[in-house]
């Protein structure tokens, strides 16, 4: 695995790849690499003849008020994780690098954002639709594996990449959990001992959504409702708890096609997220509500 800093070797070294027709697969992270980031990496390798991970830490995409600056890095380590995985190349750039003078040309996410952490972190989602396409230019990747752990995200960047036909597909990798559910996520290591104990809820309460969605339940308030009564249990202070149609994040009056429920939970150090996606028409053929359908 070779370590890349410069802008211009990196794309110099993806041109060339490029060029002959070699797939590269691309997976963009913020570094603190954990079992989430390597399922990414490890459907990049078994897609792709080239595997590429970077490790940026977007000062973009943080607020005035988040923690940029804390955010957990360890990228001694991060390497050589990715290095066991056999990645082909670790790119590593500056943030002058990435941004080397004021932009002269901003990217704004328009659709997808009013909802969740883009409703929430006011201007996020500019700042990763900006650095990823900067990426995207950088690294010319056939697939950019993305986690659903963020599955507002997936949908802004799938939004983007569609909008500028950008020529790559992104693939969408399911959430990796601990054993008691909780999603993995570099700011797990914020949590003390006892919000590592209750953490585990926010997951829990979202699958007894799921059940109440499965066993036929429309309304999107009372599945809400369910949500916030469980975390309650654990006295959570919650960000959000919504639903809405996924990819679009529209409204919804009842719950229909694909869905997505998402939370955001705030403790001391860390506020986490965590979200299911489920296919209601699906689970219409299933059940068999035929009514509902
Ligand atoms: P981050 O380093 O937090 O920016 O994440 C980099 C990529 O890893 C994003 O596409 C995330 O959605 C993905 N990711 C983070 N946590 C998980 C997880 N627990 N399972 C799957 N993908 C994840």
């Amino acid at each position: 695995m070779q370590v890349i800093t410069s802008v211009c070797e990196m794309q110099d070294i993806c041109k060339t790849y490029y060029r002959a027709g070699k797939t590269i697969g691309f997976v963009p992270t913020m570094g603190y690499l954990h079992e989430g980031h390597l399922a990414l990496m490890k459907e990049a390798r078994k897609e792709n003849d080239i595997v590429i991970v970077s490790v940026f830490v977007n000062p973009l995409q943080f607020g005035p008020n988040e923690d940029f600056e804390s955010y957990p890095r360890d990228v001694k380590r991060d390497e050589e994780l990715a290095n066991e995985l056999g990645v082909d190349y670790f790119f590593l750039p500056s943030i002058d690098a990435i941004y080397p003078e004021p932009l002269n040309t901003k990217l704004v996410a328009e659709r997808r954002v009013n909802a969740l952490c883009g409703r929430k972190r006011e201007g996020h989602f500019d700042g990763v639709v900006t650095v990823l396409t900067k990426l995207f230019n950088i690294v010319f990747p056939d697939h950019v594996y993305m986690g659903l752990k963020d599955a507002q995200q997936v949908a802004v960047v799938q939004g983007l990449v569609d909008d500028y036909y950008i020529p790559t597909k992104i693939v969408p990798v399911a959430t990796v959990r601990e054993a008691d559910g909780l999603a993995k996520s570099s700011r797990n290591v914020y949590l003390n001992d006892n919000e590592r104990k209750l953490a585990p809820k926010l997951y829990e309460s979202l699958q007894k959504a799921e059940r109440l969605v499965k066993n036929g339940e429309r309304n999107p308030e009372t599945v809400l409702t369910l949500v916030k009564d469980e975390l309650a249990k654990i006295n959570a202070d919650i960000d959000y708890v919504e639903i809405y149609a996924y990819p679009t994040f529209e409204i919804l009056e009842k719950l229909t096609g694909k869905i997505v429920l998402a939370l955001a939970v705030k403790f001391s150090q860390a506020r986490l997220i965590d979200n299911i996606i489920i296919d209601v028409s699906e689970v219409c053929r299933n059940v068999s509500y035929n009514d509902e359908c």
